[in-house]
């Protein structure tokens, strides 16, 4: 940061703020996590120099032999760690590898079912603003009001009248285990293509704690920096040679200029830390983790969605047991650093933007060494804060309580 400070101290400033930030805020973001050094170093270093336009040896610049060999160590040992014969690690964003993917199977206005988007799909999923929901005609399938959990007898219904050429599976906002053998069913008695996008899960299912989609779905895509801990950036993968041809083609030259080398390289970095067995531990702590911190909300009287959790986040319904909206238990959070995001719980009364829940995951925090206890302890003070949003000296406690905890878990930069 020294020579940045001497060349460019408003924004060196505005960057020592936001590391001042993260190391004194508890991070229950789902979708966010605290990368290595490792992978700092790599996404910080001299590759973001490069054109490699093409893939390693078929490039259309000169001088690529070094960014090749980053790109083949990242698709190595990406293919090693989900199991799966094709790669393409070049995709800018989560988003960019769900265009790539759906163009490599899809025709324009082709028929797609999703998880709908208020249940726990994602924006690539169908949103009428977005790509997804302007090329291709979606239609959504839900969570049973019950269970709360997907409902895949009415998904196989609903896929038999509505005859989809794509089945997605994949959330943003899923607390349980997607069942693939019978999304693979399902998709198989109409015709279907089945694409997964564990964008969210990726760290579990690297550390085996989730099934693998690699095993069931014709193409499967990811983001790196969820729960796999990577930098940020999106990867497609399949067993399909044909599809892994017109994926390539997708990529680049379809949508994508340039790869982002030194991303490539930080992803390589990161691949290579999930293949080690710390990564399983940590993985398995990340669920540990939220499964007590679900159990504690649930022994204070919360309505946690689909009764807890069997992967890295919950969903806390907080507008029945607080009377606060889901925004306004965000921004009261906040003002004592803890930070997550206001969600919609199934079958929300409130509009998107206010929402009955928040999300929370343990990702990031189990990465500076939250332990269960830890997530317990914070599971009461989120209790405190939104059952005492008046009382200045209650917030005050917290904010001091959040200090010494998060002191005690420093970051490693
Ligand atoms: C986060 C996410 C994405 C998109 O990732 P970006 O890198 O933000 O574009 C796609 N699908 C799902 C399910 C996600 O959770």
């Amino acid at each position: 940061m020294s020579v940045l400070n001497q060349v460019d101290r408003e924004m060196a400033v505005v960057i020592q703020a936001e590391l001042d930030r993260q190391k004194s805020h508890i991070e229950l973001i789902a979708s966010e996590n605290f990368v290595s050094p490792a992978v700092l170093e790599a996404q910080g270093s001299v590759l973001t120099n490069k054109y490699a336009e093409g893939y390693p040896k078929k490039r259309y610049y000169g001088g690529c032999e070094f960014v090749d060999q980053a790109e083949e160590l990242a698709r190595e040992r990406l293919k090693k760690l989900f199991n799966v014969q094709f790669v393409n690690v070049q995709a800018h964003s989560g988003s960019q590898a769900n265009m790539g993917a759906y163009r490599a199977v899809l025709n324009a206005k082709d028929r797609v079912m999703g998880l709908a988007l208020d249940q726990g799909g994602h924006l690539t999923h169908g949103h009428p603003l977005n790509f997804s929901g302007i090329d291709y005609e979606f239609r959504p399938y839900f969570v049973s009001k019950t269970t709360e959990t997907i409902d895949y007898d009415q998904l196989q219904a609903d896929a038999l009248e509505f005859r989809p050429r794509l089945i997605v599976a994949g959330a943003s906002a899923y607390p349980r285990i997607l069942d693939f053998p019978r999304f693979r069913q399902i998709a198989d008695s109409v015709g279907a293509l089945l694409m997964v996008d564990m964008a969210h899960i990726a760290g579990l299912v690297a550390a085996g704690l989730h099934p693998n989609p690699c095993d069931y779905a014709d193409i499967v895509t990811s983001t790196t920096h969820k729960t796999l801990r990577g930098p940020r950036g999106g990867i497609v993968m399949t067993n399909h040679q044909e599809i892994a041809e017109r994926l390539d083609k997708v990529v680049f030259p379809g949508i994508q200029g340039g790869p982002l080398m030194h991303v490539i390289a930080a992803k390589a970095v990161a691949f290579s830390e999930a293949l080690k067995p710390e990564f399983k531990e940590y993985q398995k702590r990340v669920i540990d983790n939220s499964k007590a911190f679900a159990d504690e909300f649930l022994k204070m009287g919360y309505h946690v969605v689909s009764g807890g959790t069997d992967n890295h986040l919950l969903l806390l319904d907080v507008l029945s047991k607080t009377g606060l909206t889901g925004k306004k238990a965000e921004n009261l959070l906040d003002r004592v650093n803890i930070t997550c995001n206001k969600n919609t719980i199934p079958y929300d009364t409130q509009k998107p933007f206010i929402a009955s829940g928040i999300r929370l995951g343990t990702p990031a925090m189990t990465t500076r060494g939250f332990m269960a206890d830890d997530f317990r302890l914070v599971a009461r003070w989120i209790d405190k804060a939104l059952s005492h949003p008046e009382d200045e000296a209650a917030l005050d406690e917290i904010r001091q309580a959040v200090k010494r905890l998060t002191d005690d878990h420093p970051l490693p930069y």
